[in-house]
């Protein structure tokens, strides 16, 4: 047996505290409220710790009404204070590419605006929606498909009508599960949260519901006793989180994700392919490792959307095919995440796959294992099969 280098790496866990914070007492910085509150959001602020580019200055300056700029203190620590191309800065620090639109790029590249039977509710699909609960984050990611109403700053508002919402989903019995996104649907106090899942849970014809959120991995601070206490109520719920790179795996995230499964919640993690962040096998690999070790299930891969001014950060999807082709077979089943494209226009995702199916006929399929051998599986003749 050959040994594979991705199983080699020794995983670490490493906080973000106190890191550029040492006169923080570990009460403030473990309240979400102070960690809001003293979100790095300006040039100034991120100047006074980390030696900025050219491009990224730039970027800071120009791209204000656009997406705005916000870091949390615990993932600010995450960032390398001298290096532009370090995997956490490019998530969250603006560069002047973000100003370059490629005409191939788009404000809305989902097309969710045209499924929106309710303003702030998304149905795409026949038994699913997807419902936009604010349009605030703890921190921006820089290749935000929502960026054309996320943070504030841009012309288009979220403007979910919360009544008109509740009453379609209610009257809409082909509904069974409900996706709660935006912005960050866990910034969003405990009691109103209840309440929105308290609304949602007294139709009889939803079944299931989940939260969408970055939360975990921004703002593991939020992530208390009592907000567990108030989700465990409203099983079964899942949580989607959002990592893309191992090193935001700290202590802190992985003791909030700890609170939430010991509550009962299913984790899942989705996670977007970009260029010079998550593109390499090693790194990628770690990525799942860690996940798993934090009980949760790599969910999507997602084909970075064609949002405007995102191209220094898309990769090809050649490159998302050879990475789950290196890791399919190479690793644990369970760490391997669906790569998606979510379809430009509004065609809702699209699996990806590597092509396992050298050939086919009515007789046989032909198939190639994770090492390229081939294997031949005799077809079953349908229609001489008893029914
Ligand atoms: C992603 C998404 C969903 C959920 O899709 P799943 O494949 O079930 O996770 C639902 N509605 C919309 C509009 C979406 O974009």
């Amino acid at each position: 047996m050959t040994h594979d280098p991705i199983y080699q790496r020794k995983i670490q866990f490493q906080s973000s505290y106190p890191g550029r914070f040492p006169e923080v007492s570990p009460e403030d910085w473990n309240s979400h409220t102070w960690q809001l509150k003293n979100s790095l959001k300006t040039l100034p602020q991120l100047e006074k710790h980390l030696t900025l580019s050219e491009e990224e200055r730039a970027g800071l300056l120009l791209t204000g009404t656009k997406l705005a700029t916000a870091v949390t203190p615990h993932f600010f620590n995450l960032v390398h204070a001298t290096d532009p191309a370090d995997p956490i800065r490019r998530q969250i620090i603006p560069r002047i590419e973000e100003s370059l639109t490629d005409p191939t790029e788009m404000s809305d590249p989902c097309g969710e605006d045209s499924h929106m039977p309710v303003p702030g509710l998304v149905h795409r699909y026949p038994d699913r929606v997807l419902f936009l609960v604010t349009d605030r984050c703890a921190s921006y990611c820089r290749y935000c498909t929502r960026s054309r109403v996320v943070s504030g700053v841009s012309d288009q508002k979220l403007e979910t009508q919360w009544e008109a919402a509740f009453e379609y989903l209610e009257r809409t019995p082909t509904v069974r599960d409900v996706l709660l996104s935006g912005g960050d649907p866990l910034l969003l106090s405990d009691n109103r949260l209840d309440k929105i899942l308290t609304r949602l849970r007294k139709i009889p014809h939803i079944q299931f519901v989940r939260i969408g959120s970055r939360i975990p991995v921004f703002l593991p601070q939020r992530i208390t006793p009592e907000l567990c206490e108030m989700l465990e109520k409203h099983h079964p719920l899942f949580i989607s989180i959002h990592t893309n790179h191992p090193r935001e795996l700290t202590t802190e995230v992985r003791d909030g994700l700890a609170r939430l499964s010991k509550a009962g919640i299913q984790l899942g993690n989705q996670s977007v392919l970009l260029r010079g962040v998550n593109d390499s096998l090693p790194v990628h690999a770690a990525l799942l490792h860690k996940l798993l070790m934090c009980r949760v299930k790599p969910y999507y891969l997602y084909q970075c959307d064609l949002i405007q001014g995102s191209s220094h950060l898309r990769t090809s999807v050649q490159t998302g095919i050879d990475l789950i082709e290196k890791l399919r077979g190479h690793t644990t089943g369970y760490a391997l995440p669906q790569y998606v494209l979510d379809a430009p226009g509004g065609g809702g995702k699209i699996p990806i796959n590597p092509n396992y199916v050298v050939s086919r006929t009515p007789e046989e399929v032909v198939l190639r294992n994770y090492e390229g051998k081939k294997f031949v599986y005799p077809e079953v003749n349908e229609s001489l099969v008893a029914k």
